[in-house]
């Protein structure tokens, strides 16, 4: 088969590769249709994840087909069209039972990072009766993939972690996929206000046609005019998914007493906390990877319609073609780009 190999920092080839095989009882090959990539496969690509090396096939999001299943997997048969969530979960570790399924004992992210990956047009996936999702014949592929990560990961550590609820008034900051993420998540709860913040114009368009009520650019005081679209209150919930210069200095003013701060983004540096005022407001904050619990949740708002993830597609690239795919979504800023679609038709 073919697969997207990591060669070091910056350099991953398509190249040619052994099948992979079926390993352990729980194991499932999965022909892989769709995959995507995010701003993790970025960082591992730049060689910032020193727990990936080098002949590593890369991804960690995919839909596909069961191509053949270890002996002990019975919810499955060849053939099941899944989704691949980006955590491997063996369901019964201590830390799978309590719904932490990114710290499981024998999973966790470790797709395209400690194993090989889903860039490719097979994978071996562990724990399959626990890490995949059964599909319909004719569920949407490319809003599928959405849910391998992007989905739960803005749902999760950003809405439910928010606990954002009726009538809220919300800040989103960041409007790349993860900030869109939230945003279309954010509205099964009927907040009253989403405001959305982002320096990219075109992103800031697509947050306003997907629900945002007020949008702010990167001109300016960004945390007073925040502000000043509550009136001074302050927000009831602010989401912070990266993207933007000092943003978490931005969440910790904009919160209204009693507010929540959901930081979903990795910080890569130290970021000062301003505990005084968490203390003094009666804030909470919350902080964790994304656990991908919610995605049978997910799943359901997405056939019922009420969830279009494929609105957050924006290019489609062959598989073979993964190479551009990478420098298109590295390039994305200002450049329209969202989401990416990889084929192996
Ligand atoms: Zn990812
Ligand atoms: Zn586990």
């Amino acid at each position: 088969m073919k697969a997207l190999v990591f060669q070091g920092p910056g350099k991953a080839v398509w190249t040619e590769r052994p099948r992979p095989r079926i390993q352990a009882p729980t194991d499932a090959i999965v022909r892989i249709t769709k995959t995507t990539l995010c701003a993790t496969d970025l960082r591992i690509l730049k060689g910032e994840l020193p727990g990936v090396v080098p002949g590593r096939v890369l991804g960690h999001e995919g839909v596909g087909q069961v191509e053949e299943l270890g002996a002990g997997v019975t919810g499955l048969r060849p053939g099941d069209k899944v989704l691949i969530s980006c955590i491997t979960s063996c369901g019964t570790c201590g830390f799978c039972r309590k719904g932490l399924c990114s710290h499981c004992r024998d999973g966790g992210f470790v797709l395209g990072h400690a194993i090989d990956g889903t860039q490719a047009q097979y994978v071996r996936v562990p724990h399959a009766e626990t890490s995949l999702h059964r599909l319909p014949v004719q569920a949407d592929e490319e809003a599928m993939v959405m849910l391998s990560e992007l989905l739960p990961t803005g749902f999760e550590c950003g809405v439910l972690q928010g606990r954002v609820k009726a009538g809220d008034t919300v800040a989103i900051l960041g409007a790349g996929p993860l900030g869109l993420a939230a945003l279309l998540t954010a509205q099964f709860s009927s907040p009253a206000e989403i405001v959305v913040v982002d320096a990219d114009e075109k992103r800031l368009d697509v947050a306003q046609r997907l629900g945002a009520t007020h949008i702010v650019d990167g001109e300016g005081d960004t945390a007073q005019r925040v502000l000043d679209i509550t009136s001074g209150a302050g927000v009831d919930a602010v989401i912070e998914t990266g993207g933007l210069a000092g943003g978490f200095d931005v969440c910790q003013s904009i919160v209204a007493p009693g507010g929540r701060v959901a930081n979903v983004s990795s910080h890569g540096t130290a970021t000062a906390l301003r505990l005084e005022r968490f203390w003094a407001s009666s804030l909470t904050l919350t902080n964790q990877p994304v656990q991908a619990v919610s995605t049978p949740t997910l799943l359901k708002m997405v056939q019922s319609g009420h969830l279009e993830p494929a609105k957050l597609v924006t290019h489609h690239f062959e598989l073979a073609d993964a190479k551009r795919a990478y420098e298109t979504a590295a390039a994305a800023g200002g450049e329209g780009v969202l989401k990416v679609i990889l084929s192996n038709e």
